[in-house]
């Protein structure tokens, strides 16, 4: 038992039953791959790449993006880059929306800003490209945020393929999104919940507002049966559906997500130990049993404690 504790505190992410649910890290840039190894991730499921962005008058040049990008792709087999997600909470400087918006969260941010500014988009994806040569081809993803339908996943697909790059998948963290994922599938190699935007707008609460976080409990059963359709929808299809947002690193929410048939679970590197561990503890129909459980419930609170309930290896 000792040996299968320590085995399942630092291999590979597997169910009790061996169902593989990798898990991956959510980085910033190469500062963070340390602590990312260190923390057993097999691979990066979100590389901000927006964060090496941050505090700066000037855009990086696309020599420097292929340092830092190189330097992540160098290690670890898998990694899911996503392209520039500023704008709203994350401005910068160099790519502004088209006027003073009222409500940025529900303006030009992620790709709909990158479409104002295309050479930037271009710039990025080259970069990437170059950062990937020479590497084995299944190694870099490529992810675009805030797609909003299966028209803008085309046109990111289009815009990767051209830079040669041929693993391209959307964030899923517009509603719209969600709801018409077997539209965008067609479009797309691959999928990510973002559970924090997702949540931001299933329940119309800015994420910013701190006093109104209770509403944005991603147990709430509106936010777990939309993740639970985009999934379906997305796997039925025969795309890989991962979720990177924060309700990942907990560990009920994890073995709910994975019995809702998400393929992958990306989080800050620090969770993945106790994620690992909840997962190992219980098999798949444990899993699927706890999903059904929380999306039974009518409430966050109820939600949670019937995931629990139905997860008996958990204490
Ligand atoms: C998300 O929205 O869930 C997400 C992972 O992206 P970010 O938190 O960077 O918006
Ligand atoms: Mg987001």
């Amino acid at each position: 038992a000792r040996a299968e504790a320590v085995g399942s505190a630092t291999g590979p992410g597997r169910t009790k039953d061996g169902h593989p649910v990798p898990l991956l890290a959510n980085i910033g840039g190469p500062k963070d791959v340390d602590r990312a190894l260190a923390s057993g991730a097999e691979g990066v499921g979100l590389f901000r790449s927006e964060y090496l962005f941050l505090d700066r008058e000037v855009p990086l040049t696309e020599e420097q993006q292929i340092a830092a990008y190189r330097e992540v792709l160098e290690a670890f087999p898998r990694v899911v880059v996503r392209v520039l997600d500023a704008g709203a909470d994350k401005p910068l400087p160099f790519l502004p929306p088209a006027a003073v918006e009222p409500n940025p969260a529900l303006g030009e941010r992620g790709l709909r800003l990158l479409r104002r500014h295309p050479h930037v988009l271009r710039g990025q994806l080259r970069a990437l490209a170059k950062a990937a040569e020479g590497l084995p081809a299944d190694r870099l993803r490529v992810m675009a945020p805030m797609v909003t339908d299966a028209e803008e996943a085309r046109l990111f697909t289009a815009a990767c393929r051209e830079a040669g790059l041929m693993q391209a998948g959307i964030m899923i963290e517009v509603p719209a999104a969600a709801i018409r994922a077997r539209d965008i599938a067609e479009e797309v190699d691959f999928f990510s919940l973002g559970t924090n935007d997702l949540a931001q707008y299933v329940f119309a609460v800015d994420r910013q507002v701190t006093s109104l976080t209770r509403l944005q409990d991603p147990w709430r059963p509106a936010l777990l049966d939309l993740m639970a359709f985009a999934a379906e929808a997305a796997v039925g299809a025969g795309k890989g559906c991962g979720v990177c947002g924060e309700a990942a690193a907990d560990p009920v929410m994890a073995c709910v997500l994975a019995g809702l048939g998400v393929t992958s679970l990306s989080m800050s590197a620090p969770s993945l130990p106790l994620v690992r561990a909840a997962l190992a503890a219980h098999t798949l129909d444990e899993c699927r049993a706890a999903a059904a459980a929380a999306r039974a419930a009518r409430t966050e609170s109820q939600a949670r404690q019937a995931a629990r309930a139905a997860l008996p290896a958990l204490e």
